[in-house]
């Protein structure tokens, strides 16, 4: 048997803490450990506003109070939380994990349907979000069966909500004793068989599925990644969104733990990141690829003195070889590192350790972290040894504990042994540095956003031009990779470019912006196998070849 093991030592994993208790009430939290002028937080970097770790523990135990007290919050319900990033976000999570809720993240770009169909999905009891996002949050709760009085604001007001500010006055008002205690696992529970969170992942196939990330997940990842953090990482730019894995870990939970300050931003533009890189000389910078596509290319970074910045850290899609090497040339002060893995194992498989933090190794996706194995099975079935090309299989404590309501995705996707099947392709090299080749799976990832292509499919499916239909993923030079729909029109119509127009139309009426079609193709049939599942690599082998092979 091949397994291919960590090197970096096994980390210890208390396995009967909740997340709130590990941060926010044990030996690991930063207020047990630093004097309270040096407790970092999380600060909006545009308009300053800042809790520190103290805060958000006084906040989320209030706010957890009036949930459970007055808005009769239940353990186990799910909290959904739909906004823009903002400090209120994590402080609002904190709140739900302490009394073991369940936090579901969503982008705040969905469309009514696609927020409705998350709140089901998650069988969200309570949903918090921001102004800008109340429109669509209004619509999906009612459509989701959710009263007005179960959603909140996390910031600014409107007539008829409840904010968090006014959580906070409900939760102090029962006063320091009259505090809802926080959730304590049972004796012999173990924090792996509790869930804290729901992430939406289309896994390797079909629609988008709720993956229910236990609070051992959480805490093994930040341990894992804590191990091979320098020391002075003591700032954290989060640009990226918390609804995603990388900013649930990276950005939320992980700081706590390193007591490093989380300088956010609530809506990307590249000036404002470039601004508050400078104003907070930011050393360290977390990205995905297009973000480091356009600190490349785009002309505006030449305004910006970036020489303090010392490493680019990149993950969730992968990064082209010229852009690294681009990289290194225009920054030849920095170093690079890079994470692998999904939202199925709490962010990350692999990732760089500090004396790989340079160029020579950035075409890997990283070491496998601490108390982790990979195995890479070839197409014959069989385990590939060193350098040989596979699917990569991964187990760990990170490793997460399947899909809600979903037996079968879930049997797909973790098989009996723990192993994960990650759906990609890739190889371990002497070193034990990972290279992703390719993937098997459907997903298309868009700017690092996963998108299924069933569920375009789906939508397609009832546009009155379209008789079948087959999403593929197509090389994009700025976001990566984009949906292309391939199209057969209905009996008696002709192939159009205003038929074409019409059809991309109509998916960035439904969809949030990531999930728009660059283009249409019309063909005559999409190619199927008999059972009826359509031929992916048939259509992935024309793309590049630019005609069927069949
Ligand atoms: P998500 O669940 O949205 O994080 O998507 C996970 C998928 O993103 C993985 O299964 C890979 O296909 C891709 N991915 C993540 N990180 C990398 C990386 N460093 N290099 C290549 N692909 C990646």
């Amino acid at each position: 048997m091949v397994i291919f093991e960590s090197k970096q030592p096994p980390i210890e994993l208390p396995t009967e803490l909740t997340v709130w208790n590990w941060l926010f009430d044990s030996s690991y939290s930063p207020i047990n450990k630093s004097p309270p002028n040096e407790l970092a937080g999380f600060q909006n970097a545009l308009t300053k506003e800042r809790v520190n770790w103290a805060d958000v523990q006084r906040y989320s135990t209030y706010i957890s109070t009036a949930l459970i007290k007055k808005y009769g919050l239940k353990v186990g319900e799910t909290v959904s939380l739909f906004s823009q990033n903002t400090v209120w976000y994590p402080v609002a999570m904190f709140a739900g994990l302490r009394v073991g809720a369940k936090i579901s993240g969503a982008s705040p770009a969905y469309s009514v349907e696609e927020m409705t169909f998350a709140l089901k999905t998650a069988d969200a009891k309570f949903l918090m979000t921001t102004p800008a996002s109340m429109e669509v949050a209004a619509a999906s709760a009612k459509a989701a069966g959710l009263p007005q009085s179960k959603v909140f604001l996390l910031e600014g007001e409107l007539p008829g909500y409840t904010t968090v500010q006014d959580l906070i006055r409900i939760g102090k008002s029962y006063g320091e004793s009259g505090q809802a205690p926080a959730f304590k696992l049972h004796p012999g529970q173990k924090n792996k068989d509790v869930c804290g969170f729901l992430s939406f992942s289309s896994g390797t196939t079909g629609l988008p599925k709720a993956v229910m990330i236990s609070h051992q997940n959480v805490i093994a990842q930040c341990l894992q990644v804590q191990q091979i953090t320098p020391e002075t990482q003591k700032k954290i730019m989060a640009v990226l969104p918390l609804f995603h894995i990388t900013g649930l870990v990276h950005q939320m939970h992980l700081p706590v733990l390193l007591n490093a300050e989380v300088v956010m931003l609530p809506r990307f533009t590249m000036e404002k990141m470039l601004d508050i890189i400078c104003e907070y000389k930011l050393s360290e910078l977390l990205l995905v690829p297009p973000i480091l596509i356009r600190l490349v290319r785009d002309p505006l970074v030449d305004k910006y003195d970036l020489s303090h910045v010392t490493r680019f850290s990149s993950g969730a899609a992968p990064l082209s070889e010229e852009i690294i090497q681009q990289l290194q040339k225009k920054f030849p002060q920095t170093g690079f590192k890079q994470g692998y893995g999904m939202t199925e194992s709490c962010s990350c498989i692999t990732a760089h350790p500090p004396e790989k933090f340079s160029y020579k190794y950035a075409h890997s996706g990283g070491a496998i972290v601490a108390s982790t194995e990979v195995k890479i099975i070839k197409d014959d079935g069989t385990e590939g040894d060193v350098g040989e090309d596979g699917e990569v299989l991964a187990r760990g404590p990170q490793v997460v504990m399947g899909y809600l309501n979903n037996e079968k995705a879930t049997r797909e996707t973790f098989d009996t042994e723990g192993w994960l099947h990650t759906g990609d392709r890739g190889a371990i090299d002497e070193e034990g540095m990972i290279h992703i080749t390719d993937r098997i799976k459907e997903l298309i990832k868009v700017k690092g956003i996963g998108v299924a292509p069933a569920e375009i499919e789906d939508l397609l499916l009832g546009h009155p031009n379209v008789e079948d239909v087959a999403v593929m993923s197509v090389k994009d030079d700025y976001s990566g990779e984009l949906p292309k729909a391939y199209i057969v029109l209905k009996p008696g119509l002709e192939e159009s470019s205003a038929l074409g127009q019409d059809i991309i139309a109509y998916v960035k009426e439904k969809k949030v912006r990531y999930k728009w079609v660059k283009e249409v193709e019309f063909i005559n049939e999409i190619p199927k196998s008999p059972s009826g599942k359509i031929l992916r690599r048939v259509l992935r082998d024309k793309e590049k070849t630019g005609r069927f092979g069949m």
